[in-house]
């Protein structure tokens, strides 16, 4: 029988064999080999391979000017551990089992004006737990004004059921008054004490405003009603006065409620996210009352939510700088206080260097967002380099990839979400997506374009 031989694709094995300079492991390259062939298209295993290589976990520059990008992992963080054993349960005192709190967490608390803290591995896990425990299945009392949707599948009504309480909405999605919450709690009101509301729920609103006809009831108010008062702040300002800052807190922060004074006005707890405006490690923070804490800490969920090491190492560095008042140490709080002159300095350095290589570019003003979720609404003035026409393509494949955005019709990046030491990188990138090329490399051009 006649069979066309040299039609036959090639083997698996011998297409992936001949890829073997893309740097990957070798099953890695056979899937990229198995899924050209399937496609009828081999001759596309390499650049399949290049793709899967770069789709890989990498640092990359956000010149977004969204200081917290929930798809660039929101607050920049840099730690480094060596592969070493810790002393994570380890009581170095007694030498026996200590406890995963003793670290980060205490220092949380102590930042936080928090009697005790639990770190769990993100926000919508701390308030799951919160609930769970707070409340114990007892129904939870939340203004409707505040169901919100955070994005991700995260809506408070759904937490609410999955921790297993029954939810009594009260108010209006623009106004509710304290008489709501009043007799929501009386009509809840059993004979024993573990009938009635189990908890107030109060939920930071944090990626929209409502303005207008509104009122909300603060927490100082609902604290005194009986229940206690969850508050699901979201973002993690530790502090409203910002006294890691070398000045006063920064106007866009106004009204961003923060965990110490939440706290302080009768909250039994609060629970925020790491990675936003805390600018640490992905996490979640439950901190308040010592009870009621301890109480979370032995729930199952705990152990299913808890954080490793790595982690917490992290954290503790973060919270560390913020108990030596040294918000330069935290990288979000250098991007969001980074003056504008300084940054309208880098922005016309870079514009320059990118000028030098033939290339057209601007240095402009424009507005960053903290983002993440957090203070909607409130642009931080920043500075930027603008280019004609649409380049984000070309500078999300420059190595390492920069994340730009479209405004007014031109490529813009906005150095606020830049770390400095990357303005080279920046500059070199843009300069490649014009066509353009930086004499003597990207570092000299730039301190070039600074001289002038
Ligand atoms: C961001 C946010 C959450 C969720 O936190 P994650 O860390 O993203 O899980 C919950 N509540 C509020 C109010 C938030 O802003």
């Amino acid at each position: 029988m006649a069979m066309a031989m040299d039609v036959r694709p090639p083997s698996v094995d011998v297409l992936a064999r001949s890829i073997a300079d893309v740097p990957l492991p070798h099953p890695m390259l056979v899937e990229a080999a198995r899924d050209a062939i399937a496609a009828g298209d081999p001759a596309s295993a390499r650049s399949r391979a290049e793709r899967r290589a770069r789709g890989l976990l990498r640092p990359v520059v956000n010149a977004t000017g969204v200081l917290l990008h929930t798809n660039l992992g929101r607050a920049p963080v840099g730690h480094h551990q060596a592969p070493a054993a810790w002393n994570l349960e380890l009581d170095l005192e007694s030498g026996s089992r200590g406890s995963r709190r003793s670290h980060a967490a205490a220092l949380v608390a102590l930042a936080a004006g928090a009697e005790d803290a639990l770190v769990v591995n993100n926000g919508a896990g701390a308030l799951l737990l919160a609930l769970s425990v707070v409340a114990g299945g007892r129904p939870v009392v939340v203004s409707r004004g505040e169901l919100v949707e955070i994005g991700g599948g995260f809506r408070v009504p759904e937490v609410c059921a999955l921790s297993g309480a029954p939810m009594v909405e009260v108010g209006t999605t623009n106004r509710t008054r304290l008489a709501d919450y009043e007799a929501a709690v009386s009509a809840a009101a059993g004979a024993t004490a573990t009938e009635g509301a189990g908890a107030i729920l109060k939920v930071h609103p944090s990626n929209f405003r409502v303005q207008g006809f509104t009122q909300s009831v603060p927490v100082e108010q609902l604290a005194d009603l009986g229940p206690p008062v969850v508050a699901d702040l979201g973002s993690g300002l530790l502090d409203e006065r910002a006294p890691w800052l070398d000045g006063p807190p920064p106007p866009w922060l106004a009204g961003e409620p923060a965990a110490r004074q939440t706290l302080a006005a009768g909250a039994a707890l609060v629970t925020f996210s790491g990675d936003k405006l805390l600018g640490g490690p992905q996490a979640g923070v439950i901190a308040g009352r010592a009870d009621l804490v301890a109480a979370c800490a032995r729930h199952p969920l705990a152990r299913a939510l808890r954080p490793g090491g790595l982690v917490l190492a992290a954290l503790q560095e973060t919270m560390l700088a913020y108990l030596r008042r040294d918000g330069r140490a935290i990288p979000f709080w250098r991007m969001a206080t980074a003056s504008e002159s300084e940054l309208e300095r880098r922005a016309e350095a870079v514009a320059a260097a990118v000028t030098g290589a033939g290339a057209r570019a601007a240095a402009v003003r424009c507005l960053a967002v903290a983002g993440g979720g957090s203070v909607p609404g409130l642009g931080i003035p920043s500075a930027g380099v603008a280019v004609d026409g649409d380049l984000r393509a070309a500078l999300r494949r420059h190595e390492p990839p920069v994340i730009a955005r479209m405004e007014g019709g031109r490529t813009l990046c906005d150095l606020r979400s830049v770390d400095p030491a990357m303005d080279p990188v920046l500059a070199e990138a843009l300069a490649a997506a014009l066509g353009g090329r930086l004499e003597g490399g990207p570092s000299r051009a730039l301190a070039e374009g600074r001289g002038r």
